[in-house]
């Protein structure tokens, strides 16, 4: 019934053991938010659900697909698993509805039209109806990381990834890009967000992650994790971020 199952997973990077036997499980619809010191593993974490990084023990699956199970099963994951990143990366040369409309025609083998078609519905979605034949350059960056959302639900995937979606944007840009994963929770979209946004987390959060050194130390209710933290190091954590 899980969406994401890791079990005992081991990672390393060279010598650098990250995780040593990760054990984590998310069900579909679950809102799950991670937080944690810089260097934790956050994004490691994310990176491996889509298979971005190779795990060396253990296994994790998304809706039964393994990310040790060979090229089919990780080119079903990254069907299923969308993943915003902090820089956007969007394509420069193409047009917003152009961005959103490749991974339709691309692995989902839609035609023009009805990427056309998809995409405009989804830029409308994320409020850039009006937007849709700017490039990336002529766009803030609160509307290019909307893009990036919109680009991402493209794939009809049933799991987003977000990895600090918006660290690199200015503090009045990021509540545009807040609201619409908000609306994404809101409507049952299963998400596993990295974020510093604590009062996000209390709000759209149904599960709080907090890593450190690779490990997840505390896996609760986010309301209850941040009224009252059961250890040192998470009030610690959560005077610096607030
Ligand atoms: P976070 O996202 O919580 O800041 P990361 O998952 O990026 O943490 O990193 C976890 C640890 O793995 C850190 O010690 C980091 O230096 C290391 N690390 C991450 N990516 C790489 C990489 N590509 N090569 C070597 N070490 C890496
Ligand atoms: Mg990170």
């Amino acid at each position: 019934m899980s969406i994401v199952k890791f079990s005992n997973v081991e990672k390393s990077f060279g010598p650098h053991k990250i995780f040593n036997g990760i054990n984590l499980e998310i069900m579909p619809r679950e809102v799950v938010v991670v937080i944690g010191p810089s260097g934790s593993g956050k994004s490691t974490l994310l990176r491996c659900i889509n298979a971005l990084e190779s795990i060396e023990g253990g296994d994790i699956r998304v809706d039964g697909f393994s990310v040790k199970g060979g090229r089919n099963d990780i080119r079903n994951i990254r069907l299923e698993a969308g993943m915003v990143f902090q820089q956007f990366n969007l394509f420069p040369q193409m047009t917003a509805l152009e961005n959103v409309m490749f991974g339709p025609m691309r692995v989902r083998k839609a035609t023009r039209r009805e990427a056309r078609e998809l995409a405009l519905a989804l830029l409308e979605k994320v409020g850039l109806s009006e937007r849709a034949n700017h490039y990336p350059a002529e766009l803030s960056g609160g509307q290019q990381q909307r893009v990036a959302i919109a680009r991402a639900l493209a794939i009809r995937p049933k799991l987003m990834l977000f990895d600090e979606p918006t660290s690199a944007l200015d503090p009045e840009l990021r509540q545009e890009v807040l609201k619409v994963m908000q609306t994404l929770a809101e409507e049952g979209m299963t998400m596993v967000i990295v974020t510093h946004e604590i009062e996000f987390a209390r709000k759209a959060g149904t599960r709080l992650l907090f890593m450190e050194g690779g490990k997840i130390v505390h896996d609760g209710k986010p309301n209850e994790l941040l009224l009252s933290p059961p250890s040192e190091r998470l009030r610690d954590f959560l005077q610096h971020v607030v």
